[in-house]
């Protein structure tokens, strides 16, 4: 969208991060990125019984995945807030198994 009139500047998360693609195959383009609260995504990867979640964003440069190593409450809470990512419900290539249904 484009902002036709500068609103009040929000206190909100943000957080720098390069793109790396860490936890999601390697291949981030480098990229400095201001991350915030609304850039960030659940992803979940699968092994047996157990399903494990990870803050995630999406490089708007080169649309590669990266985690958030050590995420604050306040990642957390605004990657639940916006949900799983869109594009990538789970991950079977941290386990080598099929996504589940
Ligand atoms: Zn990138």
């Amino acid at each position: 969208m484009k902002i036709i009139k500068e609103g009040r500047k929000q206190a909100g998360y943000s957080i720098e991060q390069t793109c790396t693609g860490s936890n999601n195959g390697g291949g981030g383009c480098g990229a400095v990125l201001l991350v915030e609260a609304a850039d960030l995504y659940i992803t979940q990867s699968h092994a047996r019984d157990e399903s494990t979640d990870y803050v995630t964003f999406q490089c708007s440069a080169c649309g590669v995945l990266t985690d958030i190593k050590k995420p604050t409450p306040a990642a957390w809470a605004a990657a639940h807030k916006n949900g799983l990512h869109p594009a990538v419900h789970n991950r079977p290539d941290l386990t080598g198994q099929e996504p589940r249904p």
